[in-house]
């Protein structure tokens, strides 16, 4: 007898339907359940091996018919087929059918003692009778269900039709394509549509790809088929939509669509033109454009023994890369601007069956890996675009290469770039990733422009530390200048001039400050105290700079960007690799690593940080490391590997008690006990350190230093946790402002605590980084500063500037100031 398996996300419905279904047979059939998962949190979803299980359960030489629910049912479904004995295979039959109806008609039939196929035939047909109760009427037959849906078994019924004619002004572009795709979404029903003006092929109304590729226009004729269980509210719906005009016409959205009705500037318009920005990185740069992306990095094509692990590695890097995408469009200013309905369509590339469904194939039919499938997917679907008559569908390539990028690039682990560097230049880009930015020589990249971001962005921060001007969310306008294009570009105000005229270039030139590589020589007071100068970095790139820049050493490495960007934590040789590169680069010199710090505002989904409704106070440094041990060990494994023969210290962030730093630094020994027993290699007297960035910890500064061999006093965070001023948030930013006097006073304090305990005080946030706050900092006592590369020579060129009593009698007052405003006014009396 045919054994029937019911796949389900949920185990309640799946036992349901086969009980309903027991009650309508005559015989007993075998029936196996595959439904839900082992997880009492979140018991919905399925497991391919439980599929598995199931079909092999009821499987014999009669077949088996797998019904289905929905999503990730019929994917685990397919799945478990593949793993399947290649003699099972032809006697299993994935079965299209609604699961309700679909299971009832099986099971009857089945227990009839039908074969295989009458088995099947029933429960496609299952739905007909409840269509012709409830009258739904079949128009016109005979049109073609486009090969990308997944279907196994072919559908025999027929779909209802409707014909429209397209009246807006653009036909189906990116927007209403986009509309109309996730409107087609919300039904079950298989959907497609056919301009029958140009008399098109039968497309899938659930794919943007295929969609926009028909060229509808205005005046064409369109027809839309659906067939399903939802099939006629499906079509009432989306005809509601192409009558609305997919709401072009509404009062409100009148100016977008005059917006998208004028096309976007052309070169020959925009030369001599200036285009605003965000400022988000200060500086000034002269240079031509280089384009981001201008192919897709290489891939090794190797065939692979274990296509699920593929897929599934394919589906993980699709799914990051819609978080990196809802993140750039959560922080744009306005959820219905170009630059939203840009990166809006990216999300939809990214569930576009007519991307998937080839790349499923490559992986499973011609086990390639997951990068070449996707690779060979995004090059075809760039090819198609690009032989549109059209040029607006044309363009439509760019916007599949940058999607396809973004996911290659999480496949293939490389955050690289393919620039074209024969001339340093400025790169325009549509956005940038912080790994991207991070790995960016600043001799190279003179500036940096983006059609979307902010200025908190991480990205924002990197280009800040490396000293590379940018300005973020210029506009879409940004994407039509070609390479070679001449730009001048200021970091301060956001303007950016297109061909820039000869008086603007030569103002931009005034304002560039000494070549990057200016090596400062060490900082010591008119008075002959010498004063550490170290560098923020972020990676290899950054440390060859900053020695460049005259740094005596790195007083911050933030480890982050190493985790960012990525489908899972680096190993611990991969951190080794580089670690060990930047001490190379470092020599003796101090190399102080901050272990990872993320939190619940940075989207690292591996380390399943959920969102938090307060992130900044919630699960982020120190806190969430000591709660993912495994993450930490391998940190501190790798940094302490990195030791042997340099000068590295461990410092800890966001520390606000005791028992924090204890636990810290047992797991540390622990880490030292295991690798000395194994008989590794490491410096035996690496120095312990923590960041003060909570008020907590200033407070208990003097137990604190009890604890450990150096402080570093991270102003950002302290000042918007002391100021209750969301840092990322520009209604309160001002407020976290570190030049506050209740900030210094933090400082001074801890600084005495210190002294006390005799232990160094080090400032690694922004406040050391700017030269006029140097007094200050010296006054009250700081000992080592650590600021962004580009500032040393500024910082150092300060410090030599005060005899120490001066920095102490200054410090002295501005702590009985009231505002940052007087703060900033007595400083500037002294200059
Ligand atoms: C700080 O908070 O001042 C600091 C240096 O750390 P981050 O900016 O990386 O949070
Ligand atoms: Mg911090």
């Amino acid at each position: 007898m045919v054994g029937i398996v019911i796949v389900s996300h949920s185990a309640q419905l799946a036992a349901g339907v086969v009980e309903l279904a027991k009650q309508m047979a005559q015989q007993p059939v075998p029936i196996a359940i595959a439904a839900g998962i082992d997880d009492p949190e979140n018991p919905f979803g399925t497991d391919v091996l439980q599929v598995q299980a199931a079909i092999e359960s009821v499987y014999s030489d009669a077949g088996v018919v797998v019904l289905m629910d929905l999503g990730s049912s019929v994917l685990s479904a397919e799945m478990a087929w593949e793993f399947l004995a290649e003699d099972q295979k032809s006697n299993v039959k994935l079965c299209e059918a609604p699961l309700v109806e679909g299971a009832i008609a099986a099971v009857v039939q089945a227990a009839t003692g039908a074969n295989l196929e009458k088995v099947v035939a029933e429960a496609r047909s299952a739905l007909s009778s409840k269509a012709s109760q409830l009258s739904v009427t079949e128009t016109e037959p005979n049109i073609k269900l486009p090969d990308q849906e997944i279907t196994v078994v072919h559908q025999e019924a027929t779909p209802q039709l409707i014909r429209l004619t397209l009246h807006n002004p653009l036909g189906i572009h990116t927007r209403p394509a986009a509309q109309f795709v996730a409107t087609a979404a919300r039904f079950q029903a298989q959907i497609t549509v056919q301009n029958l003006t140009k008399n098109s092929t039968v497309v899938s109304a659930k794919s943007i790809n295929q969609l926009i590729t028909l060229g509808v226009q205005q005046g064409h004729e369109i027809v839309i088929a659906a067939l399903g269980d939802d099939a006629e509210s499906a079509l009432k719906t989306l005809q509601q939509l192409v009558t609305d005009q997919f709401g072009e016409i509404a009062g409100n959205n009148r100016q977008v669509v005059e917006e998208e009705t004028s096309p976007p500037l052309p070169q020959a318009a925009i030369e001599g033109a200036k285009l605003v920005g965000v400022p988000a990185s200060s500086g000034v740069a002269l240079g031509r454009v280089i384009p981001h992306q201008l192919a897709l990095p290489e891939i090794l094509d190797r065939p692979v023994d274990n296509p699920p692990a593929e897929w599934q590695q394919l589906q993980l890097a699709i799914e990051t890369a819609k978080r990196q995408i809802q993140a750039v469009v959560s922080s744009l200013p306005g959820q219905n601007t170009d630059e939203a309905s840009i990166f809006q369509a990216h999300l939809l590339y990214l569930e576009d069956p007519a991307l998937l469904d080839p790349a499923y194939q490559r992986i499973f039919e011609q086990h390639q890996c997951a990068a070449a499938a996707w690779k060979i997917v995004i090059e075809e679907a760039i090819a198609i675009y690009q032989a549109l008559e059209e040029p607006y569908l044309q363009a439509r390539a760019a916007d599949v290469r940058d999607v396809g990028q973004r996911v290659l690039q999480l496949l293939s682990g490389a955050s690289e770039i393919p620039l074209d560097f024969s001339q340093p230049g400025i790169l325009v880009a549509l956005e940038v990733t912080p790994s991207e930015v991070a790995q960016l020589n600043p001799n190279q990249v003179l500036g940096i422009c983006t059609v979307a971001g902010t200025a908190t962005a991480h990205s924002s921060l990197i280009a800040k530390m490396l000293g590379i001007p940018m300005v973020v969310g210029v506009g879409k306008d940004l994407l039509t200048l070609v390479a070679g294009t001449e730009l001048a570009l200021d970091g301060e105000t956001g303007q950016i001039w297109v061909e820039p005229q000869e008086t603007q270039k030569r103002r931009i030139i005034a304002r560039q400050v000494q070549p990057r590589n200016t090596k400062a020589t060490e900082a010591i007071t008119q008075d002959g105290k010498k004063i550490p100068v170290m560098a923020n970095i972020i990676g290899v790139a950054g440390a060859e700079f900053a020695l460049e820049s005259g740094a005596q050493g790195v007083g911050l490495l933030r480890t982050e960007f190493l985790y960012l960007d990525r489908l899972e934590s680096p190993t611990e040789e991969e951190q080794l690799a580089i670690y060990q590169a930047i001490a190379q680069v470092l020599g003796t010199l101090p190399l102080t690593i901050r272990t990872l710090d993320v939190g619940g505002d940075k989207p690292i989904a591996y380390l399943n940080l959920a969102p938090e409704t307060n992130p900044f106070l919630g699960w982020r440094g120190i806190r969430q490391s000591l709660d993912s041990l495994e993450v930490l060990k391998n940190q501190l494994r790798a940094i302490v590997r990195a030791s042997y023969g340099h000068n590295i210290k461990v410092m800890f962030p966001l520390v606000s008690s005791v028992r924090e730093v204890r636990a810290a630094k047992r797991i540390l020994r622990e880490v030292q006990r295991e690798l000395h027993q194994a008989g590794i290699n490491f410096a035996r007297a690496i120095e312990i350190g923590i960041m003060i960035e909570v008020p907590a910890a200033v407070t208990m500064a003097d137990q604190l230093a009890t604890e450990v061999d150096f402080f570093s006093i991270g102003t950002n965070d302290l000042s918007q946790y002391v100021m209750a001023a969301d840092r990322t948030n520009p209604k309160v930013a001002n407020l976290a402002d570190a030049w506050e006097p209740a900030i210094l006073r933090m400082i001074q304090q801890t600084v005495t605590a210190a002294h006390q305990a005799g232990i160094r005080v080090s400032v690694c946030g922004d406040l050391a980084s700017q030269p006029a706050a140097i007094p200050i900092l010296l006054g009250l006592g700081v000992d080592e500063l650590s600021i962004n590369p580009p500032a040393i020579t500024r910082a150092v060129v300060a410090i030599s500037q005060w005899r120490m009593e001066e920095t102490e009698a200054i410090a002295r007052e501005v702590l009985q100031l009231d505002s940052a405003d007087a703060v900033r006014e007595y400083v500037a009396q002294w200059h």
